[in-house]
């Protein structure tokens, strides 16, 4: 008689942690980072499909995640992360970009999850400063014309050097195709906007930078270009970073 009431205590203990799954599972399908769209951030989006197509969750070194597939629709088909464990990866996506891609993702997780290392490390090492909300006097065209990423949507403004404010924004209201996307440079101080970023922006971080527009990407992308033997001594911030991050146990280095 024991023996039962133990398999059904067994089965009830089991039935209970399925459900439980079940539902940080089905909460995860709804993450949703919407707060901050502006108008146009809803429209370039409005077709976007992104519920998952799988889930797997995967060791990934110190910093594990769930790795949803998500229909190549969602984000115009760029990978992403969501939360501070889930990174989705468009279907059907190059396995040979793949590797660095899951990298450079774990990155944005971990800037989620430890975000005050991050911004300090941002502020000491590379005059940054980042914010949930733009300055008032950012103009219009940029704060109406800014392009939402989910990586940055912590704190999507960022400020080099208390003047220098970096703004990714749609190419047009026509053209709102993401990889149409240009960054665009306000400086407070004369309140004018530039296409290209400073000069000695571009001493400090390199003249390649594919993601120029906020510190979070520059991390990221340095970090997979180190992991995936892309590193380029001549540029400081990536060798200030190089030595900050712990590769063994994918944290920074206070
Ligand atoms: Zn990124």
């Amino acid at each position: 008689m024991e023996k039962y009431i133990i398999i059904i205590l067994i089965f009830l203990v089991l039935f209970y942690l399925y459900n439980c799954i079940m539902i940080i599972e089905n909460f995860e399908d709804d993450t949703q980072w919407s707060d901050n769209w502006t108008k146009l951030d809803f429209e370039a989006r409005k077709d976007d499909i992104c519920t998952p197509i799988s889930k797997e969750y995967k060791k990934l070194g110190p910093i594990n995640s769930w790795i949803w597939t998500v229909p190549i629709s969602c984000e115009n088909g760029m990978p992403h992360t969501r939360d501070e464990n889930i990174i989705a990866i468009p279907n059907g996506f190059s396995e040979i970009r793949l590797p660095k891609t899951i990298e450079h993702e774990k990155i944005h997780l971990h800037q989620r999850r430890s975000q005050k290392d991050w911004i300090k490390f941002y502020k000491k090492y590379w005059n940054y400063e980042i914010f949930k909300q733009p300055p008032l006097s950012l103009p219009k065209e940029l704060t109406e014309m800014k392009r939402a990423n989910p990586d940055t949507n912590d704190a999507p403004f960022a400020c080099w050097k208390g003047k220098w404010w970096s703004v990714p924004v749609y190419y047009s209201t026509t053209d709102l195709k993401f990889r149409n996307c240009i960054v665009k440079w306000w400086n407070s101080k004369t309140n004018k906007i530039h296409s290209e970023a400073p000069d000695d922006w571009l001493s400090f971080f390199g003249q390649k930078v594919s993601q120029a527009e906020h510190p979070h990407e520059i991390s990221a992308v340095y970090i997979a270009n180190i992991l995936f033997d892309d590193y380029d001594e001549s540029v400081k911030a990536m060798n200030i970073l190089n030595k900050k991050w712990d590769r063994v146990n994918e944290k920074l280095i206070n």
